[in-house]
């Protein structure tokens, strides 16, 4: 589900919230619903490219990342 910045737009409290398709969202505050849309600063493509090194790694530098003799295929 994807999560939206809100500003309030009756007591300027900004939020942010999950959104369900249609469903209307309300401040948290003052239980408004004249909220002006955020544009969201989260860039979760730099998340996903942080998270998905995959490369496998050297001998030397593989203790413990798939028990011991996991790098033994490597000889
Ligand atoms: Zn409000």
């Amino acid at each position: 589900m994807p999560i939206y910045d809100y500003a309030c737009g009756d007591c300027g409290h900004e939020f942010e919230t999950l959104v369900r398709s249609g469903t209307t969202p309300e401040c948290p505050t003052c239980h408004s619903r004249k909220l002006d849309k955020l544009l969201s600063v989260f860039a979760t493509t730099t998340v996903s490219e942080r998270t998905a090194p995959a490369m496998p790694s050297p001998c030397g530098s593989c203790p413990n990342a798939g028990g011991p003799g996991s790098c033994a295929f490597n000889s």
